[in-house]
């Protein structure tokens, strides 16, 4: 499917104001009718379709060339929408719920039939979440179907945390874009298999490991968050995400970023740095210096992370360096995405 123009729709500064719902209505129209479109959540922009509409759903995989066995996280406005996708809801997930919702923090159920076989890439279970976003939740409202969305991007580029790297990575490709400025969070919420006895932790995010326990109790991780050589228990896991075009080095040491810049410099390659306030101005030999965030604020380095990521591309880096953060609280996340970015492989 291909479309001449990208529908575009501008509720960023969102006030609630009849202009406002006007628009999103709009949006939310196209998404009962089949369509797809992209929209701002507090974690990265996604891309919707009725979860209950195999077609639709269908055209996330086409716009986004993503691998169909990859699940999809379908997205709620209310919790009375719940039992339309799932066959039970555990006491932990309600714990959870109450704790957690709306918020980055994506749940795994067991399903109901409704649900598009397309969204569960074949499982009998489905991720579900209520995103704290006013323009997400209004939108859902609007559309009053459960609505699947991966991240807006294309399948293998950084997420999406602004409408413009929707519009670079998929226009002419999706029905249209609502605008609802930069996202909050920046990375892709927590995503916690509930329908286990023990829940299991799929993939790190905005929720850490420990607000998690601290209201369940034990959380397992999954073995290929600990380990490189075991295959991830949650499907989409497996693939290499985030990347730039460039090739991407994680490296302990600052020192040694100075020396491996030095040596890409001499082998003529155009050499990027990913670093934080902090360290701007400490890599004055490298073509690309971006800052991400401050080490003092994990929460600023989430949020600038895709974008951060999406600008060695502009510049035109063929090889980045990059810092490494500290393996705690929103820490793992930053690093789990980073490690993706990189490939999988560990930091030098
Ligand atoms: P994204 O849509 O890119 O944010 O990715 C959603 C991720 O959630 C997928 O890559 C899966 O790994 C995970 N996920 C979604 N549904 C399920 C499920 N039913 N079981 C396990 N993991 C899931
Ligand atoms: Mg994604």
């Amino acid at each position: 499917m291909s479309y001449e123009q990208t529908k575009y729709w501008s509720v960023d500064n969102f006030s609630g104001s009849e202009e406002n719902l006007q628009l999103i209505k709009e949006a939310a129209l196209w998404i009962t009718k089949g369509e797809v479109v992209a929209f701002p959540t507090e974690t990265v922009y996604g891309l919707g379709a009725n979860a209950l509409d195999e077609r639709a759903v269908k055209r996330i995989f086409e716009a986004k060339g993503r691998p169909s066995d990859n699940p999809l996280i379908v997205h709620i406005a209310d919790i009375d929408q719940l039992s339309e996708l799932v066959s039970e809801i555990p006491e932990i997930a309600q714990l959870l719920m109450k704790q957690f919702w709306p918020g980055p923090l994506t749940l795994i159920f067991k399903k109901k039939e409704a649900v598009a076989p397309s969204v569960t890439a074949g499982l009998d279970t489905v991720a579900v979440r209520m995103p704290d976003h006013p323009v997400a939740r209004e939108l859902l409202r609007a559309a009053g179907v459960p609505v699947a969305a991966p991240s807006a991007n294309l399948s293998g580029k950084p997420s999406p945390t602004t409408a413009g790297h929707v519009f670079h990575d998929l226009k002419g490709r999706i029905k249209g874009i609502v605008d609802g400025g930069k996202t909050g969070v920046g990375l892709e919420s927590t995503v916690l298999d509930c329908s286990k006895d023990v829940p299991v932790l799929y993939r790190p995010g905005g929720v850490t490991k420990e607000e998690l326990e601290a209201v369940v109790g034990k959380v397992n991780v999954d073995p290929s968050l600990l380990s490189d050589d075991q295959t991830p228990l949650s499907p989409g896991m497996k693939y290499t995400h985030y990347s730039p075009a460039g090739t991407l080095y994680l490296v302990q040491e600052k020192e040694r970023i100075l020396e491996l810049v030095a040596q890409a410099k001499v082998d003529g390659k155009r050499v990027g740095v990913l670093t934080t306030e902090e360290g701007a101005c400490r890599y004055k030999e490298a073509d690309v210096v971006v800052p991400c965030g401050s080490r003092t604020d994990l929460a600023s380095v989430a949020t600038a992370l895709y974008e951060s990521l999406r600008k060695f591309d502009e510049y035109g880096a063929e090889v980045i360096f990059s810092e490494v953060f500290p393996y705690e609280g929103l820490g793992i996340a930053i690093m789990n995405r980073l490690e993706k970015a990189a490939g999988g492989q560990t930091p030098l």
